[in-house]
């Protein structure tokens, strides 16, 4: 039964049951008009609760109907909404937990509401790209106000309810049992009186013209990119001017056109991908899970450090190894600084520092580790030092602990062989700040179990990542992708444009930050250790020469001060250095290139295309399971536009014949031995297939 039906004191309480957040599926829908209506009928009933439970009141549509006809099937929920507000019969919504889209719409399509203090409230539609469809935008401002109204909708951040106290959204914010307390308002309604409409209200504001002037301002700003925030005050100013129904016209017929925007399809198309991404096609349910209750992390370094801070977060002890006891002081030093600085900002009390420095064990020796369940080793880049690291774990470590690298290059399967379980061992590829960055790559051994995988991909959901899966391979999905974007870039250099050209085209593409600006924040000096090895293992990867020459002044980027861009003390904001720039141009002159003007097109289907490229490879190698895991790699870890979907869906758009025309194309051109198209990429294109299906 997705709603439930009981009585107390003359009041029928509706109670909405559709785990996991009681997402208002058309047999919800159906419930609550029929339910309603038996209300209205019963003389014995004087007025109606609408409820959910203590994790949720309703998180709003239920994704699972998104994409499907049953998402349009009546009572659609403007017809769910009508119905309420033309009940003549009190109508309360009790809500706990949250009431999120068209959760927060149906209650405020009640006469009342009540809230406690803690629900979060919230009207998120614009994250894809989208507005509130069901009156959100009209009755919320009537509500709670304007200036609350249009942050909450244009942000589409939720607030606790306890904020929107001294509001007309609800007409009580309680600490105990919500349900009781809307009972109560209910009984008390039902003696008579006005049923309050929100409708009917006014958006009381002293200054509502200048305000949605300076709101459409800076929506205007991000709308540059996707058309959602601006319409979305569009929507509000007319529930500030326009009658009532006006008002939700105005609402009704943007939501159709922003649901057919480009910018709305990719942005859910990504939400979509990162639930798909904790999917594993060959791990069921029946998997069953391995507890962890304490996790041990061998080094205390950039990484080390990071990676713990994500386990005190919620609140699981880790034991912290390092060799001396001078690096084990830095890094705890460093925590402490991290979380003293949260707590300056007011994220986090005195309170919270300290017990979570607390559930720190700091230790100099692997005896220590005998209690972990899970091992992550975060020591140098360098395969003897790691493989001493676990064949001390495997000493230690208890039976059915699960044993995790952090290496970002190195052969996982490799590491596995260096213990006598390598069943237990997979990679856990963080990014850095490893506290900050969402992305964790979950590496997948050979010999990794089932069991193993399915925990951890459970733990990295509890400390708050989206966890892609990938096979091992050299670079794994993301960066194994950004080494070809990162080659296109410097042949850029070569044949004729600048740093600060190709980073402000890619920028204007999207992507947070250019190639060049992004490698002076990581440090130059990361890829030339890579190149340098790549001589000896990859004769065949050619590069520009430009980055080693740029190392070789010195140039490793923001920690030294200068890299491709100069950089003033104290200072992030990158500037265009002459001597970099004569750099490029004389070695395009040894070279015997003759400079050439690139257009800010090419170089955006140079970068992005080469992405593709090894997109198809690692799909067709089986590393990712299925295009859409790419594309969350991309979207969470490499600062690919949202609005663009990630780099698979933006090649299934572009589609892939024309992709693989301008592949070809650039294969007659300059270093054109890079293009070779993947197998993959021909076979579809050719018989007009897409990535995504
Ligand atoms: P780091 O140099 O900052 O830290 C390494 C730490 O390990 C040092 O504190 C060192 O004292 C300690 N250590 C060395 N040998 C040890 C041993 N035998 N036992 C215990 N501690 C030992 O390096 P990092 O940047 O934190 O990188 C660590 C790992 O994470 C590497 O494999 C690296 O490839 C990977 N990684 C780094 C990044 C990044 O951006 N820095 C991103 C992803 C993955």
């Amino acid at each position: 039964m997705s709603v439930e039906y009981t009585t107390r004191d003359g009041v029928a309480i509706l109670a909405l049951h559709n785990p996991p957040v009681n997402g208002l599926n058309l047999a919800s829908r159906q419930a609550l008009v029929e339910l309603l209506e038996c209300a209205n009928e019963d003389a014995q009933i004087k007025a109606i609760v609408v409820t959910g439970d203590a994790q949720a009141f309703s998180g709003g549509a239920d994704i699972r109907e998104f994409n499907t006809p049953l998402v349009s099937q009546e009572p659609t929920l403007p017809s769910v909404i009508a119905a309420f507000e033309q009940s003549h019969k009190p109508t309360v919504a009790a809500i706990d937990g949250l009431a999120l889209g068209g959760g927060l719409e149906l209650a405020l399509g009640m006469n009342h509401r009540v809230a406690s203090a803690n629900a979060k409230i919230g009207l998120p539609e614009v994250k894809l790209g989208i507005l509130p469809g069901a009156g959100g935008t009209q009755r919320l401002p009537r509500a709670a106000g304007l200036e609350i109204a249009l942050n909450m909708i244009v942000s589409g951040a939720p607030v606790r309810a306890k904020e929107l106290a001294n509001t007309r959204l609800f007409d009580r914010v309680v600490d105990g049992d919500v349900v009781a307390a809307a009972v109560a308002l209910a009984a008390e309604k039902a003696r008579g009186g006005e049923l309050p409409r929100i409708r009917d209200w006014k958006v009381e504001h002293p200054n509502a013209e200048g305000f949605l002037g300076f709101a459409r301002m800076q929506a205007q700003a991000l709308s540059a990119r996707y058309p959602a925030p601006l319409k979305c005050v569009d929507a509000i100013a007319a529930a500030v001017k326009l009658p009532f129904d006006q008002g939700l016209s105005v609402e009704r017929e943007s939501f159709g056109l922003l649901l057919l925007s480009p910018q709305s399809q990719a942005l859910r198309h990504g939400f979509f991908s990162q639930r798909a991404a904790a999917k594993i096609a060959d791990i069921g349910a029946e998997v069953a899970l391995r507890e962890i209750q304490r996790v041990g992390v061998i080094g205390a370094g950039t990484m080390g450090g990071g990676i713990t801070m994500n386990f005190l977060n919620v609140g699981i002890p880790v034991t912290l190894l390092e060799v001396k006891q001078d690096a084990l002081d830095r890094g705890l030093a460093t925590i402490r600084k991290n979380y003293e600085n949260s707590a300056k900002k007011g994220k986090l009390t005195a309170q919270q520092v300290e017990q979570r420095m607390a559930l720190i064990t700091p230790v100099l020796t692997y005896d220590a580790l005998q209690d972990a369940d899970l091992l992550i080793e975060a020591v140098y880049e360098d395969f003897a030092a790691k493989q001493a690291v676990f064949e001390q774990l495997d000493k230690v470590a208890k039976r059915g602990a699960i044993l995790a690298s952090n290496t970002s290059t190195l052969d996982v399967n490799r590491i596995a062989a260096t213990t006598a379980r390598p069943h237990d061992v997979l990679g856990m590829h963080f990014f850095s700040p490893a506290n900050v960055m969402s992305l964790l790559e979950v590496v997948r051994g050979s010999a990794t179990a089932k069991d193993v995988l399915a925990t951890v991909m459970a733990l990295a959901k509890k400390i708050g990542k989206t966890a892609v899966v990938s096979g091992v391979c050299d670079g794994f999905i993301g960066n194994r992708m950004i080494e070809q974007y990162g080659r296109q870039a410097g042949f850029l250099l070569d044949e004729g444009a600048l740093p600060a050209q190709v980073d402000r085209a890619a920028e204007v593409f999207g992507f947070a930050m250019g190639p060049f600006r992004m490698s002076d924040l990581a440090g130059n000096d990361i890829g030339w250790a890579v190149r340098k090895r790549r001589a000896s293992e990859r004769p065949d990867m050619i590069y520009s020469k430009t980055a080693d020459k740029l190392c070789e002044l010195g140039r490793f980027g923001q920690k030294t001060g200068k890299g491709w861009y100069d950089y003033r003390p104290g200072e992030r904001n990158a500037r265009p250095s002459p001597e970099v720039d004569a750099m490029i141009e004389n070695h395009s002159a040894e070279l015997g290139v003759t400079r050439r003007k690139i257009s800010d097109e090419e170089i955006v289907e140079r970068l992005v295309y080469a992405l593709i490229n090894e997109g198809a490879h690692i799909l067709e190698d089986g590393i990712a399971a299925k295009a859409s895991d790419i594309d969350v790699v991309y979207l969470t870890g490499y600062g690919f536009p949202a609005w663009q979907g990630g780099p698979m869906f933006y090649a299934d758009r572009v589609g892939l014949y024309n992709v693989l025309a301008a592949m070809r194309r650039y294969a007659k051109g300059y270093q054109g031995a890079a293009w070779k198209p993947a197998p993959l990429l021909v076979r579809l294109a050719e018989s007009g297939e897409t990535f995504n299906r």
